[in-house]
């Protein structure tokens, strides 16, 4: 039995660049987070061998009596965690917890309403080339161009108009929170159910510290590795018992075949984790980074911000004014050591691949141990990063020296 590094060095190696690469910049990508050590432990175990296709003691295969164990736990921590009534963790990852949950609720060739890509939706919202954008008939809303919110009454205005099946509320680029009950009514008028992915902005609401979907939803769909901070997969919540069979036939065997139970085992850990008062702290210390970045961006002249600020984890920056576009700011900031991701802004006037954007997220430096100090001195760092005559060597130092005071996995067990 020869480790990783013995048998494989050239990928032991690439690994171990990864790990530096994460320790020695500062992950600023809004979908990112560090899983712990103990998330790591669960998903590199010999779960992985395991068969388990089925539910916890409705299994197809032998020897699942210590897997179910572990789904169990993952299924009764998740339902707790957001009070849900039913919960499937077996989706491989967000997007098949999208597929699974419109597969439940659609048949091929209905109508779904859900935020467009180029607004700040999800492929799996409808994007036309995504599995939702070649199976169902998609009608889309956009922020408003006033005030770059989610217009409700433009929504009901299409969902009359429209009349989907499915009304997605849930976003990847979008810095306010949505008004689930409105969202439901309006669902209910038109005889609708209302999906809401929560992916983004689910630690947030675990902590408590943002409006919970899960009591308005049909169904509620979420990833368990941005704000929740645990291993890369999916989630389907609903409180609907006739809802919850639909999900359980589609993730299984509608979508997929043997779960993953070493990443379920991982999925249980983390939502062990997200109950805990610390979970909250660094929860409030990522909304609070985030605000901080958006006031320090707002400053800057040719900088804005989309809706003027943030309520969540992330700040949409508008480089429509700037000299640089997304592109050449997202490499300017990776030269200085900090990792965003350039991002379309609604109406934006650059192609996809340029945009005029950048989305930049506070989850992954929360979990690192920022907190006031080390945010307002990141923000600065990226405002004086996308200044014309930016000092990168100086810049750099600043960054290494914020990475260096918060060591990232600082034991050999991650290796
Ligand atoms: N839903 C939303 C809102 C997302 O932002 C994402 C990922 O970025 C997903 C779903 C898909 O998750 P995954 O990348 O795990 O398929």
């Amino acid at each position: 039995n020869r480790t990783l590094a013995d048998y494989d060095p050239a990928v032991a190696e690439a690994i171990g660049a990864e790990l530096h690469r994460q320790q020695s910049t500062l992950e600023m990508i809004a979908s990112e987070n560090f899983a712990p050590l103990s998330v790591l432990q669960a998903q590199g175990s010999v779960l992985t061998n395991k068969y388990a296709e089925g539910y916890p003691g409705r299994r197809y295969y032998g020897g699942c009596e210590h897997v179910d164990v572990v789904e169990q736990l993952a299924i009764d921590r998740v339902k707790a965690l957001f009070g849900a009534g039913f919960a499937n963790v077996q989706p491989h990852s967000g997007a098949q917890a999208n597929a699974a949950a419109m597969a439940a609720l659609l048949k091929p060739g209905d109508k779904i309403l859900g935020l467009s890509l180029a607004h700040g939706g999800h492929l799996t919202h409808g994007m036309r080339i995504n599995f939702s954008g070649l199976l169902y008939d998609v009608a889309a809303y956009e922020v408003s161009e006033k005030d770059y919110r989610v217009d409700l009454a433009e929504v009901e205005r299409l969902a009359r108009e429209h009349r989907p099946k499915v009304i997605i509320a849930g976003w990847s680029a979008y810095p306010r929170q949505l008004d689930f009950a409105r969202f439901r009514e309006i669902a209910d008028e038109v005889g609708a159910y209302l999906m809401v992915d929560m992916a983004h902005f689910a630690g947030l609401v675990a902590a408590g510290l943002h409006p919970s979907p899960v009591p308005h939803a049909h169904v509620t769909t979420t990833t368990t590795h941005k704000t929740l901070g645990g291993p890369r997969g999916g989630v389907v919540l609903t409180n609907d018992p006739a809802l919850a069979k639909k999900v359980n036939s589609a993730v299984f065997p509608g979508q997929q075949g043997g779960p993953l139970e070493h990443v379920i085992a991982a999925k249980a850990v983390a939502f062990k984790m997200a109950a805990e008062p610390e979970f909250v702290e660094r929860q409030q210390r990522t909304l609070q980074g985030a605000k901080l970045l958006a006031e320090r961006l707002v400053a800057e002249d040719d900088i804005s911000v989309l809706t003027g600020g943030t309520d969540v984890h992330l700040v949409l920056a508008d480089l429509r004014n700037s000299e640089l576009d997304g592109k050449q700011a997202e490499d300017r900031l990776h030269e200085v050591g900090i990792t965003v991701n350039r991002n379309a802004v609604p109406f934006d006037p650059r192609p996809p691949m340029v945009t005029s954007g950048l989305r930049i997220g506070t989850p992954a430096l929360a979990t690192r141990g920022f907190g006031d100090t080390e945010f307002r001195e990141a923000a600065d760092v990226i405002a004086e990063a996308l200044k014309p005559g930016f000092d990168a060597e100086k810049l750099r130092a600043r960054v290494t020296a914020l990475a260096e005071a918060f060591p990232l996995y600082p034991g050999e067990e991650t290796r």
